[in-house]
């Protein structure tokens, strides 16, 4: 199902195309509905009916409880004035968090890289959400992302929760052409300043066997072998 609908709606197809055997059978309500969810990412038009119609036939109480489950989040979560990640209070709950390593800043692209090493339980430091990264070819670059948040946090300990001096910046970008390219970026704009820089190591996934692994990732391997002590 996912394929079939997926092939579609392909990216670039269905909405631009205005959709011209379009009946007016649904009722105008119905059909402001379709439009507002076949804006959102990866739901093309067949998506977006199935999703009304789903809407239309669930009791009131469901629909109206998504309604305001939207409402809520616009209305209560903002981003973080320090790390950009989302928070219902700003600064949010890791900056205020004041048991946590300062001078450390891991930087991720998207909060969801936040929560998935949070979720480790391994890292005690601080973040900073690039909300997006480098991308030259979509007209994305420095002054798109949070990149200047980051380097001003460096530059002045003020900018820092609790104004303690950063000493540490990981970079922890996607190993993608991209993400490479954009960890290339902020290395050269921190070497410039006196802040250690690191990566998150890559290489074999635990629990990966060595005769599946691509080539990239055991030439990543082997470049970033450790001492075994
Ligand atoms: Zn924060």
């Amino acid at each position: 199902m996912v394929n079939r609908s997926g092939a579609r709606e392909g990216a670039g197809a269905g909405r631009s195309v205005p959709a011209a055997p379009r009946s007016r059978a649904y009722p105008e309500a119905v059909d402001r509905l379709i439009e507002r969810l076949a804006d959102l990412p990866g739901i093309g038009r067949r998506s977006a009916e199935r999703l009304a119609f789903h809407l239309l036939k669930s009791d009131e109480a469901a629909a109206m409880a998504l309604a305001r489950a939207i409402a809520d989040v616009k209305r209560t979560v903002r981003h973080c004035s320090v790390c950009s990640n989302f928070a219902e209070g700003d600064p949010c709950a890791i900056c205020t968090d004041a048991t946590r390593d300062r001078s450390t800043v891991l930087v991720v692209e998207q909060p969801k890289d936040l929560i998935a090493l949070e979720q480790t339980g391994m890292y005690k430091g601080l973040y900073h959400v690039l909300m997006g990264r480098l991308s030259p070819l979509d007209g994305i670059g420095p002054e798109e992302l949070t990149a200047g948040d980051l380097l001003a946090r460096v530059d002045d300990p003020a900018k820092n929760p609790g104004g303690v001096p950063i000493r540490e910046v990981v970079l922890g970008l996607n190993p993608t052409l991209e993400g490479d390219g954009t960890a290339l970026y902020l290395a050269e704009e921190l070497h410039k300043r006196s802040v250690a820089v690191s990566r998150l190591a890559r290489g074999l996934p635990s629990g990966s066997q060595l005769e599946y692994a691509n080539k990239a990732v055991l030439a990543d391997a082997i470049l970033g072998r450790q001492k075994v002590e």
